[in-house]
């Protein structure tokens, strides 16, 4: 067995540094290209990476971590597991990934703790295991005709399972992956990398021995390349003896998120991950020197946390930031010239300690009166109807409206003629709310490219970039905004375009905002002050907007946290103390208010049980929930809430309009439930995706339900 190479990275960004896979993948899909296309683009990407990684000095390049869709995905097939409608499909990779006219695709979810979204794979009783080793083993060959020895990626036998609901399945699934090291091993691969970030989570008896049954018996296998599984997002905990206690030949850990392991680890290599992969900045050698030199195994490689999938590129085709912050930033070429740099370095005298920061407590929440005071003030004040109706937020986004914005930003359209067609489609966004007869309008958010980008574009201490972007899933993309410096609010960012709405119609209308946990949570955010504080920072510049806002004439606002479950540490015995200050930080955020304004809040996920106390917790006037999809289920829990509470009527993420009985019915159930006076009537989302005709003759038919429900009480 050689020795597993001195520096390595788990993993690349694969979208393309311009974005080239994105603008491949659609060209597919709209039939514009054909599919042998779209392999020749992920090849030269593919060849790109080794190319650029080996050009940087790495020493051990991962293959296989490309992916046309998802490598959650790919495991599905490389193991066989594809369910059965989806085999006579012209393209079953991509009918599982994003469905076809008759056939929903996989269910997509959140990749741990990232903005990641992975596929989850679909195992029953009926799924017959297969492998279909094609794609690691073509990467490999791909890689050697271009000179370069490769460590295949592949994710996890226990992971992989975790992720389906299926461990019970691990037996069959492992003389798969036994199969696949044979296969390896007689391509001449030397080291294979199994991914297993479940391991960093909390893990009952059962599964701990799962892993080491895993890793016993693929240790074991008769003809297999050396075996490093790893681990990131976190520490491995109780995972570490057992993975340990293995034949596995490395292990890989996490030393940015998680501590370096107690355990002696002679006999084994450690593949540390010294240099984040989770965010932007530049690593500081001293502490991952001293990280490196504090492990105790035979052989130690200098490695990045977890894969750079989830950081852009390249700082240096930024060319419009601040040349003292892009100092300070690293994309992936950047991290990987740091291992580089980290490996040869390692071990070279001994680094001083880091130097420690002393830890402001959280900024104390200025609580608002009780709930009753608040709805008695806030009633005399209104005036609503019974069952309120309103909508979450933004109007359809025209193509009009983004070619305007892009003329802004290249400097062919004027600033004052740009607000004058913001303003012209506020006007009609309430005029069109006016006719359908809502109680509660919004301005629709035409001025927003996004929810978090646009308020990052108004605080002092945010940048923006022009090339960063990563993979959210698929062909999507985000560019989270950097949170660099101190947060502050130089002047007010939406009372311009609220008070234009108000100004405009006798029906109130609703600020918008986002909350302080979402704002961070998609942004990559400082690493020297705790996420807490950077979130209370936040928090005191939204308190700045509501305040403004109330003062301007505004009386009911809502602040959005769609993110609030996305923060939630992995590890159970972190998760109070966040929901704890998150909580605090959303009522710091809203307690500026008086008890006449009427706060509101907005999450969007059916998943929201785990934090249904955090939810109630931020104490907000009205909550407006997904429950379109989750149904009488929420319902049940958010009941206790005792306040104000909108449970979407209708399903905003498909063109379907709902007919006005199926309102009715949901409406009906809702008020079995919940006392009539607390109970909103609003979609489920916002109408950002839609067209007006569709949002028009929706809307229509919830106001023609909630009418009807209206004249019997
Ligand atoms: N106010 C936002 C909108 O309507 C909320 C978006 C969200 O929940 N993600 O678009
Ligand atoms: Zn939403």
């Amino acid at each position: 067995m050689s020795p597993f190479p001195t520096s390595t990275v788990l993993g690349y960004p694969r979208i393309g540094p311009r974005r080239e896979l994105k603008r491949a993948l659609e060209s597919y899909w709209e039939g514009r290209s054909s599919r042998a296309e779209l392999e020749r683009v992920g090849a030269e990407i593919r060849a790109r990476t080794w190319r650029r990684l080996a050009e940087l000095g790495l020493a051990g390049l991962p293959s296989n971590t490309f992916s046309l869709y998802d490598q959650v995905l790919d495991t599905a097939v490389l193991l066989g597991a594809v369910p059965a409608r989806y085999r006579e499909a012209e393209d079953p990779y991509f009918a599982m990934a994003r469905g076809t006219e008759g056939l929903a695709p996989l269910r997509m979810t959140k990749w741990f703790d990232t903005n990641y979204h992975y596929l989850v794979p679909e195992i029953g009783p009926e799924t017959e295991f297969e492998l279909d080793p094609a794609k690691p083993l073509g990467e490999v060959r791909e890689a050697r005709a271009l000179g370069f020895e490769t460590r295949p990626v592949v994710l996890g036998p226990v992971t992989f399972l975790l992720l389906a609901g299926a461990l019970e399945r691990l037996d069959e699934v492992l003389g798969l992956y036994e199969e696949l090291l044979s296969v390896l091993a007689a391509e001449g691969v030397e080291w294979v990398q199994l991914d297993e970030p479940a391991l960093v989570r909390d893990r009952t008896a059962e599964e701990l021995a799962a892993v080491a049954t895993a890793y016993e018996r693929l240790g074991a296998a008769g003809s297999r390349p050396a075996l490093f599984v790893a681990s990131y997002f976190g520490d491995l905990g109780e995972s570490l003896p057992v993975l340990a206690g293995t034949p596995v030949e490395a292990i890989g850990v996490d030393l940015v998120r998680g501590g370096v392991p107690e355990a002696d680890l002679t006999g084994k290599t450690v593949v540390a991950g010294v240099v984040s992969g989770r965010d932007v900045w530049r690593t500081q050698p001293e502490r991952a020197l001293a990280a490196l030199g504090a492990v105790r195994a035979s052989h130690v490689v200098v490695s990045t946390s977890c894969s750079l999938l989830h950081v852009p590129y390249d700082v240096a085709a930024e060319d419009s930031l601040d040349p003292a912050l892009k100092a300070r930033l690293a994309f992936a070429e950047q991290k990987v010239a740091e291992v580089v740099a980290l490996s040869q370095a390692a071990f070279r005298g001994t680094p001083p300690a880091a130097p420690s920061v002393a830890l402001p407590g959280p900024v104390p929440a200025e609580e608002r009166s009780p709930y009753a005071l608040r709805a008695a003030a806030q009633a005399g004040h209104l005036r609503l109807p019974p069952l309120p109706i309103t909508t979450i937020g933004s109007f359809p986004q025209t193509g009009e409206l983004r070619a305007a914005r892009a003329a802004l930003t290249a400097g062919t359209l004027s600033r004052e003629d740009y607000e004058r067609r913001v303003e012209a489609e506020i006007e009609r966004v309430i005029r069109v709310q006016e006719r359908l007869g809502l109680d509660v309008l919004v301005h629709g958010e035409p001025e927003r490219n996004d929810m978090v980008q646009y308020f990052a574009e108004h605080l002092d201490g945010f940048a923006v970039t022009r090339h960063g972007w990563v993979q959210s899933y698929g062909s999507r993309c985000t560019r989270p905004p950097i949170l660099h410096g101190d947060v502050s609010r130089p002047a007010p960012i939406t009372v311009r375009w609220s008070t234009y709405a108000q100004s405009l119609t006798g029906k109130p209308v609703k600020g918008m905002l986002t909350g302080p946990v979402t704002i961070v949570a998609w942004s990559f955010v400082r690493d020297d002050l705790p996420l807490r504080e950077v979130v209370f920072q936040v928090a005191d510049a939204v308190r700045d907007e509501v305040r403004d806002l109330e003062a301007a004439g505004i009386s009911i606002i809502q602040v959005d946290e769609p993110a609030l479950r996305e923060l939630l540490p992995l590890r159970r015995s972190a998760q109070a103390d966040y929901l704890e200050w998150a909580v605090a930080a959303y009522r710091r955020a809203t307690s500026g208010a008086g008890d006449r304004t009427q706060i509101h809040t907005h999450l969007c996920y059916s998943d929201a049980d785990e934090i249904l106390a955090a939810i109630d917790g931020l104490d907000a006037d009205v909550t407006t929930i997904e429950s379109a999809r989750s149904g009488a289920r929420i319902l049940g829990a958010v009941e206790a809430f005792g306040r104000g509470l909108g449970p979407g009527v209708y399903d905003i993420h498909s063109p379907r309009v709902p007919g006005a009985g199926e309102v009715e019915e949901l409406l009906r159930r809702t008020l079995r439930v919940l006392p009539v006076e607390r109970v909103w009537v609003n979609p489920d989302c916002g109408l950002k995706t839609r067209t007006y005709e569709q949002v028009e003759a929706s809307m229509a038919n919830v106001v023609a339900a909630t009418r009807r429900l209206r004249a019997e009480l």
